[in-house]
């Protein structure tokens, strides 16, 4: 079947044109096995009725959705571990079509391994199996605990043999689709403003306010700046609260909306741990999970210094020294969001964000971080369950009692949320590696792909026990 009337074509980044991006096709797959379609994401754009068949040709083949100018790499520059490099851009993906949802957002299908790109430099422009099976369940587990991600949309297998420095190889492959509100990066304005292009940052800025930001008036950079910092904060402190280390937290790898993407070695925390890095190849722990914030701030700073060659550097610096105080007031609400309580002004919140944390470190490695959320999800209405469950022992002595005074200062939210079955489980969902490589394993041995599909179902379950919204 066609797409229903609730696909709204709009390809809005490609209106801009050959300087912001390349037409690309698509290489020639030797094979396209359907592995995962995310049938909910495609309701929202009005895709769910296509047959598998359909979604092979467009999501596998790459035949341009109806509405749709084909494919295109998106330009752009950025700092990789704090060094600038001009020789980015899409090298393994391709902006495949932009729709609006059912809520008038703009979304993005973008690829992830759909082959060879004029900014390609030397990779083969592939993505490994079991780096799309990875990026799927990261995806899902972080829309389970309400941080604003982008969604694995679709994976297809492509029977190719790839060869990789950190896989056993060689390995297979496959092609990621995810769906996106925006791919337009803070390093998509360093490019501009290294070409010292200040038409092109003009134009960026006005697309991204009227398209992103509509509520920033005409010309308000630093409003605009003020909107991406407020939304980077925000996301930021859902990664926290998440307990999500994202890894390679690039200039190339954020975006204007503060919806996070590209999710390559990522881990969750096992349990509190500042200095938990996630990347190999993060050999100084600059993106290391407590750094995250730092990260983010500095790559804000630099895309205010891209918008500083087309507006006032004070207004632009007041707007980023937002941050701080929005990352704060963020931390604050998503802590309250992960553990099922209603605010009770600023100094009783924070003392709850502080108290949690401070029963995570006294417990040390014992004391799992999913865990503690779910344990005592609701406040006083989980105590109950929380001293009788797995972890009553740790929940004992001086930072517990803080915790659990903290906590029990405020009262529960949506209780109801209780009485769903996940809750009278013993252990919550969790994304740990040796799970994650569980799943893989399954995959790569037997071609058995029963767990994966399972993990994903009970995330789902769990994405409507937590109910996190906004
Ligand atoms: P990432 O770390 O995935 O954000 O990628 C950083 C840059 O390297 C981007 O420009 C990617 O398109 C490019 N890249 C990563 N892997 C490959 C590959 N296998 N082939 C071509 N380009 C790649
Ligand atoms: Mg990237």
């Amino acid at each position: 079947m066609p797409p229903s009337s609730a696909y709204r074509p709009e390809p809005r980044f490609f209106d801009l044109g050959p300087d912001y991006a390349d037409a690309v096709a698509a290489a020639d797959f030797p094979e396209t096995i359907l592995r995962y379609r995310n049938d909910r994401a495609a309701g929202q754009v009005g895709l769910e009725g296509l047959s598998d068949a359909e979604w092979i040709a467009h999501f596998g083949r790459f035949q341009p959705l109806p509405g749709q100018p084909g494919p295109v790499a998106m330009r752009y520059h950025g700092h990789q571990f704090r060094q600038y490099n001009p020789d980015l851009g899409d090298g393994r993906g391709f902006l495949a079509a932009q729709m609006r949802d059912a809520s008038g957002r703009l979304l993005d299908l973008g690829t992830k391994g759909s082959g060879q790109t004029p900014w390609s430099r030397n990779g083969d422009g592939r993505l490994t199996l079991k780096g799309g099976m990875r990026e799927v369940l990261a995806a899902t587990m972080l829309e389970t605990l309400g941080v604003p991600t982008s969604r694995a949309f679709s994976l297809i297998e492509t029977g190719e043999a790839l060869e990789r420095g950190d896989e056993p190889s060689p390995t297979r492959s496959a092609v990621l689709v995810r769906l996106q509100h925006s791919h337009v990066r803070f390093g998509t304005f360093q490019r501009a403003a290294y070409f010292k292009r200040t038409d092109q940052i003009e134009t960026l800025i006005e697309h991204v306010r009227t398209l992103y930001h509509p509520s920033v008036a005409t010309g308000d950079v630093p409003g605009l700046m003020t909107a991406i910092v407020e939304a980077s904060a925000k996301l930021t402190a859902r990664w926290i609260a998440a307990g999500f280390v994202h890894g390679v937290l690039n200039t190339d790898n954020l975006n204007v909306t503060g919806e996070s993407f590209d999710y390559g070695p990522w881990r969750f925390l096992p349990h509190y741990d500042p200095q938990f890095t996630a990347a190999y190849f993060d050999h100084g722990g600059l993106y290391a999970f407590a750094r995250q914030p730092e990260a983010v701030f500095w790559n804000l700073t630099q895309l205010a210094s891209c918008l500083a060659l087309v507006s006032d550097a004070k207004s632009l610096a007041d707007a980023l020294n937002g941050f701080g105080p929005a990352y704060i007031r963020e931390l604050r609400a998503a802590f309250l969001m992960r553990l099922g309580v209603h605010s009770l002004g600023e100094a009783a919140d924070q003392r709850l964000v502080d108290a949690t944390l401070g029963l995570m470190r006294e417990a040390g490695a014992d004391l799992r971080w999913e865990p503690v959320f779910f344990d005592w999800f609701g406040g006083f209405a989980s105590s109950a369950r929380a001293l009788s469950g797995p972890r009553a022992r740790l929940y004992q002595g001086e930072a517990f009692d803080v915790f659990r005074f903290a906590l029990m200062e405020h009262a529960p939210d949506r209780i109801e949320r209780l009485e769903h079955p996940m809750f009278a489980a013993r252990e919550p969902e969790e994304m740990l590696i040796d799970e994650v490589e569980a799943i893989w394993a399954a995959i790569d041995a037997d071609d058995d792909w029963a767990p994966f599909h399972a993990k994903l179902e009970r995330l789902e379950a769990a994405r409507l026990a937590w109910g996190f919204t906004g």
